[in-house]
């Protein structure tokens, strides 16, 4: 069974008077272990879809079903559960609470039940994980971007999700820290099996994913495997 499988989702968003149709039937799979670059022009619908899959909104209409699961069917409180164990979000802007240090950051998604001293470790191995192990107690702003971004990474991994969900990433990184992050990706997509969807504008960043889903005006346009797969030794 697919991890991710869509059947016809619409989206309506109402305004007032105007309804904006911003999905109008998209069916698709993901399977586990996959990465997928969606791609768009602005307006085309991709954070909608992303939201969507994210469980972070609903449909209007259609059918989503996450490993088998309908989350139509599951109420806010389920919807939440489900996201906060299954996937990890990454941001453009990397969403880092300024104030604090890059372990407290990590921490701070962690489910409750753990001690501290356990969270502790689990933060401090994530951080490890993206070669931040030497800069724990650094506070954002004591980073560059691409250790901020690394940061950002290691927070959406400190539950082990199945799913990273990654809006633009790169978006703000020179080309070189920009290839760094997206080699992040790919080790964690290769040796963890984790899955991994981004969205980009950036055509030479999709090509490091294996598969690239094109949407436009609210369908799928196109979804194609990546030819020559762009690898990050
Ligand atoms: P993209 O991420 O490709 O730029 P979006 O999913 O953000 O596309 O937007 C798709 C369409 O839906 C656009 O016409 C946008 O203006 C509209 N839209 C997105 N979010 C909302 C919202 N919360 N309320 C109303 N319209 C929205
Ligand atoms: P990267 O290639 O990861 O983006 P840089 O070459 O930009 O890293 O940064 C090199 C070093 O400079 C880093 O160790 C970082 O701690 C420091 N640094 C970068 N930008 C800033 C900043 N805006 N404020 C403080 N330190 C910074």
């Amino acid at each position: 069974q697919p991890l991710i499988q869509l059947n016809n989702i619409t989206k309506v968003y109402v305004m007032g008077e105007t309804e904006v149709h911003a999905l109008r039937g998209i069916s698709l799979s993901i399977q586990q272990g996959e990465m997928v670059a969606i791609m768009g022009p602005s307006g085309s619908g991709k954070s909608t879809l992303m939201n969507i899959i994210g469980c972070l909104d609903r449909p209007t209409s259609g059918e989503y079903l996450l490993e088998g699961v309908n989350v139509g069917e599951l109420s806010d409180d389920e919807l939440a559960i489900i996201r906060n164990e299954k996937i990890g979000f990454v941001f453009q802007q990397y969403m880092l609470l300024q104030r604090t240090t890059a372990l407290r950051n990590v921490e701070l998604p962690m489910l409750y039940g753990r001690g501290r001293p356990d969270r502790q470790e689990r933060a401090r191995r994530a951080l490890e994980a993206v070669g931040m192990g030497d800069r724990l107690h650094h506070r954002p702003n004591e980073l560059s971007g691409g250790q901020q971004q690394r940061v950002a990474i290691a927070r959406a991994l400190v539950n082990e999700p199945r799913i990273i969900m990654a809006d633009e990433p790169t978006g703000a990184l020179d080309t070189r820290t920009g290839a760094e992050i997206m080699g992040i990706f790919q080790r964690l997509n290769a040796e963890q099996g984790i899955t991994v969807i981004l969205v980009t504008h950036e055509h030479d960043v999709a090509q490091y994913a294996e598969r690239i889903i094109s949407v436009r005006d609210g369908v799928i346009a196109d979804d194609q495997p990546v030819k020559q797969r762009a690898m990050v030794r």
